[in-house]
């Protein structure tokens, strides 16, 4: 996917996750084998989040509102 809006998003398949991580989204764990989001932004790689696909989703309408960016 690479760069959009400030923050480069990368996708983990669930062979490569094999720890438990804590999705910012709704605050419950991804487990090990779930294939999710490595989330990092562009100007403080420090910050990156592992997010669940669906809630990264709801995140970006949430906070880009990327559906009507894309009707313009
Ligand atoms: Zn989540």
């Amino acid at each position: 996917m690479g760069d959009l809006l400030g923050v480069t998003v990368t996708p983990v398949q669930p062979y490569a996750a094999r720890k438990d991580y804590l999705c910012p989204g709704c605050q419950n764990t991804i487990p090990p084998g779930t294939f999710h989001l490595v989330v990092v932004p562009d100007d403080e790689p420090d910050l990156r989040r592992h997010w669940h696909h669906g809630c990264w989703h709801k995140e970006m309408r949430r906070r880009f509102g990327v559906d009507q960016a894309s009707r313009r």
